[in-house]
């Protein structure tokens, strides 16, 4: 098979073998409704019990505040609507950050059609949220305050646990898009002053189209899906049972050996960075370097084009990202590097690279050779670069 270095786990991951074998018989044995009446059928309830209980054990919560829905975009449309409607009398101010996902930042333009008012945060040039930026833009009519655990593109993890202690305070409901944390760092919803917490089965080697939503017992939220009684009446539908053991699966494993791995990946990590800081010049390293995804690495390199630098990676059968698989679609840079402060043309040549277990230091040396050259070799065809080069001379 021709060589394939996957480092876009933040785009998706592999869905372990064990995962797709606890999966299988529900397909194909265990196939009954979970709301039938008969055994064969009723006893798939306890198995998406079972799972409601794994997932809560990880995050400390109790198994009924959890809500399986179809992945993180439906958690955070979900968090974010029904929040707006269930407290509208209360006050339509919501606070938020302009780093978030588009799940999040496109539901806030909807809600702004509909008379509610966003605040979006600024972040420093790491991509840090300032907790007390957060509280100066509470106001009486604020309901919700909506920050990401941890960024996507830059990888840079928030400064949760004080804004959920701010929110708290001021009796303002927290909810944190946590797609890329769960499962991947320890989160407590209890620590933390979590309201609620949006996670993804893909996102950490389960499979596509099945999330959670964390909802804390007493927060008012309406039904996001109407229809029959699943998920206590909220989500109606029924349920992804093979989905929902997937992912319980995959939550299982990932809490069983997270330290283990995040260990790992820290390491492995700070080597890649390291060697391309120091063997390739004029790059950035983009995000937190300390309060950081144990597996996100994103540098800008100046007089780099980002979709050249992909297109010849992919050729050495590397796959990156050059900002996340929702941007690359259009010709803007990235919201996230244009929050934190890079200028148009040094955003554009950012490259995202995001490892998991399975990636080697071979792996990593291989990539930073290959990275190397093709930086070279475009830098080469630059008359930015070589003006640049002239007058440095
Ligand atoms: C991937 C991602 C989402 C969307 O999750 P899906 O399950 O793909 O809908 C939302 N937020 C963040 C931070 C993500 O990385």
């Amino acid at each position: 098979m021709k060589k394939l270095i996957y480092l876009d786990n933040a785009a998706t991951t592999k869905t372990s073998p064990e995962v797709v074998s606890a999966m299988l018989p529900y397909f194909t044995e265990h196939y009954g409704n979970p709301s039938s009446v008969y055994g064969f059928a009723a006893a798939n309830k306890e198995v998406i019990t079972k799972q409601r209980e794994i997932i809560a054990g990880v995050l400390g919560a109790k198994s009924n505040e959890i809500y399986f829905t179809a992945g993180g975009t439906e958690s955070d449309n979900w968090a974010l609507t029904a929040t707006a409607e269930a407290y509208a009398a209360k006050g339509k101010h919501i606070i938020t950050s302009k780093i978030e996902h588009h799940a999040i930042l496109h539901t806030c333009e909807y809600l702004e059609k509909r008379g509610y008012e966003v605040t979006y945060l600024d972040v420093d040039e790491n991509g840090l949220v300032d907790p007390k930026a957060v509280e100066a833009a509470i106001r009486p009519d604020t309901i919700l305050i909506s920050v990401m655990f941890a960024n996507n593109e830059i990888g840079t993890i928030e400064p949760i646990a004080e804004i959920g202690r701010i929110a708290h305070e001021h009796g303002v409901l927290f909810h944190t898009d946590a797609v890329q944390a769960f499962a991947h760092v320890p989160i407590n919803v209890d620590e933390c002053n979590i309201d609620m917490l949006s996670a993804s089965g893909h996102k950490l080697n389960g499979p596509k189209g099945i999330g959670f939503l964390y909802i804390r017992k007493g927060v008012k939220i309406r039904s996001f899906i109407h229809g029959g009684a699943q998920e206590r009446k909220r989500r109606a539908g029924t349920e992804n049972v093979p989905g929902i053991v997937g992912l319980g699966k995959a939550v299982e494993l990932a809490a069983a050996s997270m330290q283990e791995r995040m260990d790992y990946e820290i390491e492995l990590r700070d080597y890649l960075i390291d060697r391309i800081e120091k063997e390739i010049p004029y790059c950035r390293l983009n995000g937190d370097r300390k309060k950081r995804l144990p597996n996100n690495v994103n540098f800008s390199f100046r007089f780099i084009e980002g979709e050249s630098l992909l297109i010849m990676l992919d050729m050495k059968g590397i796959c990156a990202s050059s900002g996340s698989a929702c941007t690359s679609g259009s010709l803007d840079p990235s919201h996230v590097l244009l929050a934190i402060g890079l200028p148009h043309e040094i955003a554009h040549g950012s490259l995202r690279m995001t490892l998991d277990e399975e990636t080697t230091r071979e792996d990593v040396d291989y990539v930073v050779d290959n990275l190397k050259e093709i930086v070279a070799q475009l830098r080469s065809m630059s008359p930015l670069y070589e003006d640049f080069v002239k007058k440095q001379a």
